[in-house]
C-alpha cells in the first residue's frame, strides 16, 4: 500500500476549494457545489484545516466588531476576505 493522498483524483483542486470557501459556508454555493467541496474535504485533510482556519477567523473578525455585522459591513469583509484568499 503506498497510495498517498495526492493520488486520490479530486473532482476539484484545493485552490479551487480555497476560492470558494466563503460561498460554501455563506451558503450561496449551487448544493452540487456545496456537495462537491464536502466530498473534497473529506479526501483531503489540507482543505479540511482550511476551512476549520477559515471559520475561525470569520468568527473572530465578527467578534471584532462586538455586535452584529450589518448587510454593508458583512459585504465588505466578504470582499477583503475573498481578495485576500484569492491573491494567497
Ligand atoms: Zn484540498
Amino acid at each position: 500500500m503506498s497510495k498517498s493522498c495526492s493520488s486520490v483524483t479530486l473532482s476539484l483542486r484545493c485552490r479551487e476549494i480555497s476560492s470558494s470557501m466563503l460561498d460554501y459556508l455563506d451558503g450561496s454555493l449551487p448544493p452540487e457545489e456545496a456537495a462537491m467541496i464536502e466530498e473534497h474535504m473529506r479526501l483531503c485533510p489540507d482543505c479540511a484545516c482550511f476551512k476549520a482556519t477559515y471559520v475561525a477567523t470569520t468568527d473572530l473578525a465578527s467578534k471584532a466588531f462586538s455586535r452584529a455585522l450589518t448587510e454593508t459591513q458583512r459585504a465588505l469583509l466578504c470582499t477583503k476576505l475573498r481578495d485576500a484568499l484569492r491573491s494567497a
